[in-house]
């Protein structure tokens, strides 16, 4: 690996692997042209590792898809919402994931490793070993109760979303529209704020990407551990509602957590558009607007590999060190550039973490 190492707050590498019509087959260890993140790549790209996110898909039999559900309006699209996911379900496929990322570390000999403390994490990226964070992606699957979190942070589970882009019995996530608010529904239930004060007392990360408006309000209320959006980024350049409010922007300054700027294009776009043909220079006005809004110590990268669609001229995980160029070249010193690539994640799960 060379220069800087980059670690990221978001990718959907598991899925992607473990849906044979996602990944067609393809090995993490081996080079693919299929998906966005293998071992090969990420090392050309000096990808340093991050959240490996389980996240479990609405089933085929409940007749909803992200395709299916899409609605192209006047000036944008509206996704219908996804309907709640039965938990037993949820809770069978998304420990299948967890046994596929414990199953990479194994195959891997060394060269990737599930990371459980801040140290373990540091240590990975001066090594070279690329650093994993199991990460839930809606808590559905931990049943009706918080209490099941207790044996899945045992399991090495450091960071968990409420919500995806639907309800479940803890909050409600936004579902994808464009423009739109992302104030677009209630906020948590008494399960969800039970399970706020639980995360905080195990010392797992909530992320706050995919929850309504109401439910960061509450959680901004409730929580005692800094406010972070592992993969969001601004509304005030992309007015969607998966991205951050100048207001929140605020909150998460204020309690020193950060945001992950996410590579999807219809998240990057002022259009909302899917159009790959979306320079590295808009990726570059989110960091600045959210560096501006944020502060340089919370800002962060969150790529959303494997699970978008991203600027074709960044392509794949070894696209990252054309970001950091185009960073460099807008301004971005060598110690600002290591603050967005990997020091300042490293910051917030040091002080959200127990260890
Ligand atoms: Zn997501």
């Amino acid at each position: 690996m060379n220069g800087i190492p980059v670690f990221d707050g978001h990718n959907d590498t598991l899925l992607n692997l473990h849906l044979p019509n996602r990944g067609e087959g393809r090995s993490f260890f081996e080079r693919s042209r299929l998906g966005h993140i293998d071992l090969v790549r990420a090392s050309e790209g000096g990808f340093g590792g991050g959240f490996f996110a389980c996240y479990t898909p609405n089933p085929e039999d409940d007749g909803w898809n992200e395709e299916s559900a899409l609605t192209v309006t006047e000036d944008g699209y509206e996704v219908s919402g996804a309907p709640p996911l039965d938990p037993e379900y949820a809770r069978d496929f998304a420990d299948g994931l967890v046994r596929d990322l414990f199953q990479l570390e194994k195959e891997s000999g060394g060269a990737l490793r599930v990371v459980r403390t801040a140290d373990e994490l540091e240590g990975c990226l001066r090594e070279g070993i690329l650093a994993a964070i199991l990460h839930f992606e809606g808590a559905e699957n931990l049943g009706s109760a918080p209490g099941a979190l207790e044996t899945y942070y045992e399991a090495g589970l450091r960071s968990l979303g409420l919500v995806w882009s639907r309800p479940n019995v803890y909050a409600e996530g936004v579902p994808f529209r464009f423009p739109s608010s992302p104030d677009t529904g209630p906020g948590l239930t008494p399960a969800g704020r039970e399970l706020v004060a639980e995360c905080n007392s195990l010392g797992i990360l909530v992320d706050l990407s995919h929850l309504n408006e109401k439910g960061f309000w509450e959680v901004a209320e409730i929580s005692e551990a800094p406010m972070v959006a592992t993969h969001s980024n601004a509304h005030a350049l992309c007015p969607a509602s998966r991205n951050l409010t100048d207001g929140q922007l605020d909150a998460i300054r204020d309690s020193d957590g950060m945001v992950g700027v996410n590579f999807a294009v219809a998240f990057l776009r002022e259009d909302g558009g899917e159009s790959e043909d979306t320079p590295l220079e808009t990726v570059v006005r989110h960091v600045d607007y959210l560096v501006e809004s944020v502060g340089i110590n919370r800002v962060g990268f969150g790529s959303d590999f494997d699970g978008a669609k991203v600027p074709g001229v960044m392509k794949d995980v070894s696209g990252l060190p054309r970001l950091l160029a185009a960073l460099r070249e807008a301004g971005y010193d060598e110690a600002a550039l290591k603050k967005l690539a990997h020091e300042n994640w490293g910051r917030v799960l040091r002080s959200t973490w127990r260890g």
